[in-house]
């Protein structure tokens, strides 16, 4: 997964996340990549955040896609 933007010419960086569904709290491995610029910036830390809130893992995912298929 990305996170934030990376340029064409940017170099990138590679680390793990420990994710956790944030509906059905199991754990995901997270690989994650990011630009190196990005990586040393402030709004690295909430945007991680953010996501980490977010997070849904496959499973969750797909329940909400056909959640919202029936109600529309
Ligand atoms: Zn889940």
């Amino acid at each position: 997964m990305i996170i934030g933007k990376i340029g064409e010419n940017e170099k990138s960086i590679r680390f793990e996340l420990d994710l956790n569904c944030s509906n059905c709290k199991k754990k995901v491995p997270g690989g994650m990549k990011c630009s190196e610029k990005f990586y040393q910036s402030k709004s690295f830390d909430k945007q991680i955040l953010d996501f980490k809130k977010n997070y849904l893992c496959g499973i969750c995912r797909d329940k909400k896609r056909i959640k919202k298929k029936i109600n529309s």
